[in-house]
């Protein structure tokens, strides 16, 4: 994929755009999805500019899989879901929607069905409440 620097992602990285956070490290980064398929749905990006995870090195691919474990134990321990969901998405065919590799952590509750992806936003105070939960968990 050829990479897009104004993708909003990109945009988050260079301070350009608001997000809520929830961790940080050299290599990655960890935000609140504003159109949560789930109360406590995370994202985690690389802070290398790579499209899909076939643009992505080993050394910032493992980066992101520590940052999606410490993360996801966060969420789990703040949330208590009775599952966790760990999706990442590459090409159109396959639903990604943003151009730079991201990994999901969805929460998952029984007979709480998934909302639709990338299509319901969150109320901005809500995001920030669950944050501070999720955050208070590592
Ligand atoms: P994809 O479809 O590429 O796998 O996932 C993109 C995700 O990014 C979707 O879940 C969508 O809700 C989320 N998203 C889209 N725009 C923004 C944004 O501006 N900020 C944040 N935090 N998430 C976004």
């Amino acid at each position: 994929m050829i990479y897009d620097p104004s993708n909003i992602f990109s945009r988050i990285l260079h301070n350009e755009a608001p997000c809520v956070r929830i961790w940080e490290s050299s290599l990655t980064l960890a935000f609140m999805d504003v159109m949560p398929q789930a109360d406590g749905h995370v994202l985690v990006i690389p802070k290398e500019a790579a499209g899909t995870i076939f643009d992505l090195s080993e050394h910032a691919a493992a980066a992101c899989m520590a940052t999606v474990q410490h993360v996801a134990r966060a969420v789990q321990a703040a949330l208590l879901p009775d599952g966790l969901l760990i999706a990442q998405l590459n090409g159109e065919a396959a639903g990604q929607t943003v151009g730079h590799v991201h990994f999901h952590i969805i929460p998952r509750w029984k007979d709480v069905p998934l909302r639709p992806h990338g299509k319901v936003p969150a109320a901005a105070a809500e995001l920030e409440s669950i944050a501070e939960l999720i955050r208070g968990a590592f």
